[in-house]
């Protein structure tokens, strides 16, 4: 502590920025925060080019795609008293990991025009989440975090208390009402696409056969998606039970919803839906934010994951 305020350091690891500005948000929001933390690293924002070698907070974000990342990393998890992670990179390898689904060449291909750039950032094989490669105290969800949800967490940590935790899915805040489902499910039964106008305005989006994510996604954003007809994607990352518990796994977990929707035995009927969504939408559309979090390659499902990711290496020779 210095003068009675906790040191605060803000590192960026391959990420889009969305989060750090979350962080800059939430101190214009809450300029009492000002009164708590002093600000020691921040490349953004702090001229400071070295981080101190110790700080009380380090607020990470991004998912972990260089060697630089690594080293960078560490050097944070050294210095800091307590490592919070932020949004759904750092929690669990969040967007980013959809690049490993393609060959690296393929991808720089797409992006500049060519396999390999001079100069270029020394990438690793494979992309990882900052809990993958040392202990976080926190992981602060969603893609990005809101500043209300960042203003309870460096509050709570400054007051010495755990940050907050929930067990609820963004479906505690969506509008929408979910129904029994009245017929049998078939392939037919799911809907790829948006909903169009012809969907009904009051009735949860999964009762009506479209793929929304919202019973197996962390609580937080107010469920703008769906107010506005447009399924959950999952971005906020999975509720904790599923973040936590080995026997459980996202499409699992949906499926397991939906039979019960639908009137069938969750365990059993939920193995009959499962096979069902994994030949509609494919596996790894289940793990848009998730698919390189060593969380998620452990899990019963994980096989699947390692799978893909193999595929990939296999394309890459
Ligand atoms: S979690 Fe979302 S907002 Fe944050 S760095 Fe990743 S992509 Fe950007
Ligand atoms: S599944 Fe989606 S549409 Fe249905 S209640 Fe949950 S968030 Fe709303
Ligand atoms: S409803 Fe789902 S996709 Fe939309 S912001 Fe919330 S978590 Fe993200």
């Amino acid at each position: 502590m210095s003068g009675g305020k906790l040191t605060l350091a803000v590192v960026p690891l391959t990420g889009c920025g969305g989060c750090e500005v979350q962080v800059l948000r939430t101190f214009e929001k809450y300029p009492e925060l000002y009164e708590k933390y002093d600000v020691v690293y921040w490349p953004l924002v702090v001229e400071a080019e070295e981080m101190p070698e110790s700080v009380d907070v380090v607020l990470v974000e991004g998912s972990v795609r260089t060697k630089k990342d690594v080293d960078v990393l560490r050097k944070a998890r050294k210095a800091a008293r307590y490592l919070i992670t932020l949004g759904s990179c750092a929690g669990f390898g969040g967007i980013n990991g959809q690049a490993d689904y393609f060959p690296i060449e393929e991808n720089m291909k797409s992006i500049y025009g060519k396999e390999k750039l001079e100069n270029s950032v020394d990438m690793l094989e494979r992309l990882y989440a900052p809990s993958d490669v040392v202990p976080v105290d926190y992981v602060v969800p969603r893609c990005p975090p809101t500043p209300e949800v960042l203003y309870k967490v460096l509050t709570a940590v400054y007051e010495g208390k755990r940050p907050p935790a929930t067990l609820y899915s963004v479906c505690t805040q969506c509008p929408r009402e979910m129904r029994e489902i009245k017929q049998e499910i078939t392939e037919e039964f799911f809907k790829k696409g948006l909903p169009g106008p012809d969907v009904d305005p009051k009735t949860c989006l999964l009762s009506q056969g479209y793929l929304c994510m919202g019973s197996v996604t962390i609580v937080g954003c107010g469920a703008p998606c769906t107010r506005a007809g447009i399924p959950c994607f999952g971005c906020g990352g999975p509720t904790a039970e599923i973040a936590v518990r080995r026997d459980q796994d996202i499409p699992v977990a949906l499926a397991r919803i939906i039979a019960t929707l639908a009137g069938m035995d969750p365990i059993e009927g939920g193995e009959k839906v499962l096979k069902i969504l994994e030949k509609v939408y494919g596996m790894r559309r289940f793990y848009t934010f998730t698919l390189e979090s060593e969380v998620f390659r452990r899990k019963p499902r994980g096989f699947a994951i390692r799978l893909l990711a193999e595929n990939r290496r296999a394309q890459q020779g």
